[in-house]
C-alpha cells in the first residue's frame, strides 16, 4: 500500500474542531480518508493552521510519487511555509494578548516594562558612575534574552522560550547572590575565565545561596524541570507539547498553554533579575523610586513577595 508523506500543510476538518488542521510527516494509505478517529494518539502529527487549500489538492502536490524539487527550491519553498505559520502564529498571539480589561497589568505587559527597565539600567539612563559595569551588562544580556523570548513565544517555539527561561533564571539567581554577599561579586569580576566557570556553575550558586538561607528565583526542581524537558537531549524528548492531546507539534503552531505558561515563567524570572539588578546599580533616587514601584507592580502580578527576599539577602550580609 502507497503511503503519503505530508510535509506541508493538511487542512482536516475534524467532527470536534471544524478549524482543526493537521499535517506531519506521517503515513497515511491513499484509499484512508480522514475521518474524525485521525489523529491516532502516539502518532508525531503536525498540527498547522495556515492553509484554506482543499485536502484533496495539497494530497495531489504531495503525493510520494510527486516529481522531487531540487534541493534549492525545496529549501526556498519550506522557508516560506515557515514564515506563512509563524505570521499566522503572531495573528493569533497578539490577538489573545490585546483581549481582556486593561484595567490590570498582564504577565505581557510586565515583561515590556520590565525589559524597559532593564534596557535603561544597561545603558546607564540617569548616570554613569563608572565602573566595569559588569551588573549593567548582566541587565543588557537579561533584556535581550527576554526580548528574545517574545519572539519566540509569539511564533509558537514555546520550548525555546523556556530555554532563555532558565537562562534568565539562572542571571537572576547569580544576581541574588551578588546582593546577599558583595565579595561573591568581587570574587565574580576578578576570576579568570576558567576558574570562574568553575566556580559559578549554576549548581554551585544554587548551593551556595541554599547555604545563606535565601530562596532561590529557580530553584533546583524547576532547574532541573527546565533542563530535562526543553534543554537537554534525551531519549524521551517531544518537541512542543502543550496542548491537551498530548501531541508533539512541528513549525509554529499556536499552543495557548505554552503561551501562557512562558509569559508566566517568564515574568517571575525577569521581576527577580530587575529586583536585584536595581539593588546593585546606583541609581539616583527619584528613579530609583519609580524602579521600585514598577517593580512592586511586576511582583504583585507574579505573587512574588519582595520583601522576604529583601530580608533575606539583607539578613545573609
Ligand atoms: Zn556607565
Amino acid at each position: 500500500m502507497r503511503g503519503y508523506k505530508y510535509r506541508e500543510v493538511i487542512q482536516f476538518k475534524a467532527a470536534h474542531d471544524e478549524s482543526t488542521v493537521l499535517c506531519g510527516y506521517t503515513e497515511m494509505a491513499k484509499s484512508e480518508k480522514p475521518s474524525a478517529n485521525w489523529p491516532v494518539r502516539g502518532r508525531l502529527l503536525l498540527k498547522y493552521s495556515v492553509s484554506m487549500e482543499s485536502i484533496q489538492s495539497i494530497k495531489a502536490r504531495l503525493s510520494a510519487d510527486r516529481p522531487r524539487k531540487d534541493l534549492l527550491e525545496e529549501g526556498a519553498e519550506f522557508f516560506e511555509l515557515i514564515r506563512s505559520l509563524e505570521r499566522e502564529c503572531s495573528i493569533k498571539t497578539m490577538d489573545l494578548l490585546s483581549r481582556g480589561d486593561k484595567s490590570d497589568p498582564t504577565h505581557f505587559d510586565c515583561i515590556c516594562a520590565a525589559c524597559s527597565l532593564l534596557d535603561d539600567m544597561a545603558s546607564c539612563m540617569w548616570e554613569c558612575t563608572g565602573g566595569d559595569h559588569s551588573v549593567h551588562r548582566l541587565c543588557g544580556k537579561v533584556s535581550s534574552h527576554s526580548k528574545a523570548t517574545l519572539c519566540l513565544l509569539r511564533n509558537g517555539y514555546y520550548d525555546e522560550a523556556f530555554a532563555l527561561c532558565r537562562i534568565i533564571g539562572e542571571t537572576a539567581n547569580l544576581l541574588c547572590l551578588f546582593c546577599a554577599d558583595g565579595q561573591e561579586l568581587e570574587k565574580w569580576c576578578a576570576e579568570k575565565e576558567k576558574d570562574r566557570a568553575d566556580e559559578f556553575k549554576p549548581k554551585d550558586v544554587r548551593g551556595r545561596l541554599n547555604r545563606l538561607g535565601i530562596s532561590l528565583p529557580i530553584d533546583e526542581e524547576e532547574y532541573w524541570e527546565l533542563s530535562n524537558r526543553v534543554v537537554h537531549a534525551n531519549p524521551h524528548t517531544r518537541p512542543q507539547v502543550y496542548n491537551d492531546r498530548d501531541m508533539s507539534m512541528l513549525g509554529s503552531v499556536f499552543q495557548e498553554d505554552g503561551l501562557r505558561s512562558g509569559l508566566s515563567t517568564l515574568t517571575e524570572f525577569l521581576c527577580l533579575t530587575t529586583f536585584f539588578g536595581s539593588k546593585l546599580l546606583h541609581i539616583p533616587n527619584r528613579p530609583k523610586r519609580i524602579i521600585t514601584r514598577h517593580i512592586n507592580s511586576i511582583a504583585k502580578c507574579s505573587d512574588i513577595c519582595l520583601d522576604s527576599y529583601e530580608v533575606e539577602v539583607t539578613n545573609s550580609g
